[in-house]
């Protein structure tokens, strides 16, 4: 009875403004300010550039290390070579690896239920990024316990922030290198903060949009969709269908023209002799 009372007390979701706020921070500089500098400042096509090289390193290092390495162990690849993945990962200020491993390990366990942290079955604004403003009772020390014993892993979580911080500096040092003081600044407006918000919503869209848009080709056990469109602003991560039902395969997009950018970095790490024991769960398809 107690255990039960005890359950019933920790389902509570504790409100975290501080995350709120940071997110609401990003939103209003992206939304408001960067149009604004770019209307009476301007940007070089430097700035666009490096915006475009940064969102793919970040969101790769989400996709390939967070996701496909990390989380689901779809490959393995010497530690030099992850560590660099998850410092790229670690740029798009998305939790450290082992903080969204852990989550991420518990929506695949617990999809759709209401330990899901970003339960799609609470509708879209939730799944997107409300989950993010509430501290919630299920982020269990249970999903950390295979992820802790990666080295890598634990050196990027205690380093979270001061790599964070890099990923800010790199664009603003490049653009001040590239055109003084002021190029500093547009830089690091497009470099950092444009190409955050635009990674982060990237990744939002996958937790979002495809449990939600798209066919289910390969089981109905759960929300989760194949979105060919999605995989276009996810880097392959649209076909999440087959995602939940062959998790650790290191494709999400199995045929070879499924747009999946994630699974041609993997292949292209083993040619290089960067990875090895990549993954396959489904062996009847690509
Ligand atoms: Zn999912
Ligand atoms: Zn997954």
């Amino acid at each position: 009875m107690s255990a039960t009372t005890t359950e019933a007390a920790r389902t509570q979701d504790v409100f975290e403004p501080l995350n709120f706020v940071l997110f609401l921070a990003i939103v209003v500089a992206t939304l408001v300010g960067i149009p604004l500098y770019g209307y009476y400042v301007g940007f070089t096509l430097f700035d666009w550039i490096l915006s475009g090289v940064m969102y793919i390193i970040t969101g790769m290092g989400i996709t390939v290390g967070y996701h496909r390495l990390v989380s689901h162990q779809s490959f393995e690849c010497p530690n030099w070579v992850k560590a660099a993945i998850l410092v790229a990962g670690g740029w798009a200020m998305q939790n450290s690896a082992l903080k969204w491993g852990a989550d991420h390990i518990r929506h695949h366990a617990k999809t759709d239920e209401e330990e899901d942290p970003y339960n799609a079955t609470k509708g879209f604004w939730h799944s997107h990024c409300g989950w993010l403003f509430y501290d919630t009772p299920y982020r269990s020390q249970k999903y950390e316990i295979r992820l802790r014993r990666d080295p890598v892993v634990m050196w990027q979580d205690r380093y979270y922030w001061p790599i964070v911080v890099t990923g800010l500096l790199l664009p603003f040092l490049l653009g001040a290198w590239h055109g003084g003081w002021q190029g500093g600044i547009g830089a690091f407006l497009l470099g950092g903060l444009f190409r955050m918000f635009m990674v982060l919503n990237s990744t939002f869209t996958i937790n979002s949009l495809c449990h939600m848009v798209g066919s289910q080709p390969h089981s109905t056990k759960d929300s989760s969709r194949d979105s060919w469109l999605v995989s276009f602003v996810s880097f392959g991560e649209g076909y999440h269908n087959f995602h939940h039902t062959y998790a650790r395969d290191f494709r999400n997009g199995p045929k070879w023209y499924n747009f999946d950018p994630s699974k041609w970095i993997i292949y292209t790490l083993w040619l290089l002799g960067l990875a090895s024991n990549l993954r396959r769960n489904d062996p009847t398809v690509g």
